[in-house]
């Protein structure tokens, strides 16, 4: 097969059609060999959590951190989760990465606990696949929390925006749950497209996060801003918070106070990282 494929490419010359091809068939081939590596990773210990601060707007207070995952393989060097995150839904491994977020995220609370470092109403952020949520993620993370033992309200669960295409009632049921639970539940990457109006009304989301393309945005693209103004009086007439990503300037974060947002994360506050000099932030507002 490959040597017709290079008899192909030789008569028809380096043709737009053949490098289509290869290029497919190099990112099946990426995908796959990342696939490989990936599988166990979590328990070879190869996962980590990095942490990025959420905070208030107008006084730049913490209120809490976004747990985000870093893979660090001893093959293929440190791999962004824009990577390997979609791999891993499409093999079946976010399950395997699920569990070790949950599992990591609650343990680092109940270690901020024991140490004091936690002010009133501090929570910690995870993400969550759909496909977790479809799995039964309440009763998991009911586990996970009275295994470290931390109250509900340190954990709070971000979804993706993606679930409200079509919210069934078990998944409606599953965030319903978690919300009896005490954790708070937020909407990431809102704003890119596919929730209505209802589907948002009817999902027990408390927190809706503005997608960091619109804060990028909004500077130099009246429409742009004209989003984010217009998520951030919906969020308001639903009664939820709202954080805005993707924070990089001072000029973002006054425009983002004037528009009534509430809360803010991003490079300007704050990058992810580790545990460590989260709890040197927290010492310095305590
Ligand atoms: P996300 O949930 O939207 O996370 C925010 C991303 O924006 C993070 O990228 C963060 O590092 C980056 N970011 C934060 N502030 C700024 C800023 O001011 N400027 C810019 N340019 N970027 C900023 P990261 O850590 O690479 O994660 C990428 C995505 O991977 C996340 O997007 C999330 O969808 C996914 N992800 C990360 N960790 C997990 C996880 O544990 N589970 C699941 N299911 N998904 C995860
Ligand atoms: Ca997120
Ligand atoms: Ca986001
Ligand atoms: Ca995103």
């Amino acid at each position: 097969e490959a040597d017709t494929a290079l008899y192909r490419a030789k008569e028809a010359g380096r043709s737009a059609v053949h490098l289509y091809d290869e290029d497919l068939r190099n990112s099946a081939l990426r995908r796959l060999e990342l696939e490989s590596h990936l599988r166990g990773a979590a328990g070879r210990g190869e996962l980590s959590l990095v942490y990025q601060p959420i905070v208030t707007l107008d006084d730049g207070r913490p209120v809490g951190v976004e747990a985000l995952c870093r893979w660090n393989s001893p093959v293929l060097g440190s791999v962004p989760p824009d990577r390997f995150i979609q791999v891993a839904e499409d093999s079946g491994l976010i399950d395997e990465i699920g569990d070790f977020v949950l599992a990591e995220a609650t343990r680092q609370i109940a270690r901020w606990q024991a140490g004091g470092l936690l002010p009133p109403r501090f929570a910690v952020t995870i993400n969550v696949s759909p496909i977790m949520l479809r799995a039964g993620l309440a009763a998991q993370v009911r586990d996970a929390v009275e295994l470290a033992g931390v109250p509900a309200e340190r954990l709070a669960i971000e979804l993706t925006e993606r679930l409200l295409i079509s919210p069934t009632t078990e998944v409606s049921d599953e965030l319903g749950q978690l919300r009896a639970a005490g954790h708070t539940l937020m909407l990431d990457d809102f704003g890119t497209g596919y929730s209505s109006l209802s589907s948002l009304a009817r999902l027990p989301v408390d927190v809706v996060k503005v997608d960091r393309g619109f804060v990028a945005a909004m500077g130099s693209d009246r429409r742009a801003e004209g989003v984010v103004q217009a998520v951030l009086r919906l969020a308001q007439t639903l009664g939820m918070v709202a954080v805005a990503e993707g924070v990089e300037t001072g000029e973002q974060a006054q425009r983002l106070l004037d528009l009534g947002c509430d809360r803010a994360q991003g490079w300007f506050y704050g990058r992810p990282v580790p545990p460590a000099e989260i709890e040197t932030l927290l010492r310095a507002h305590g």
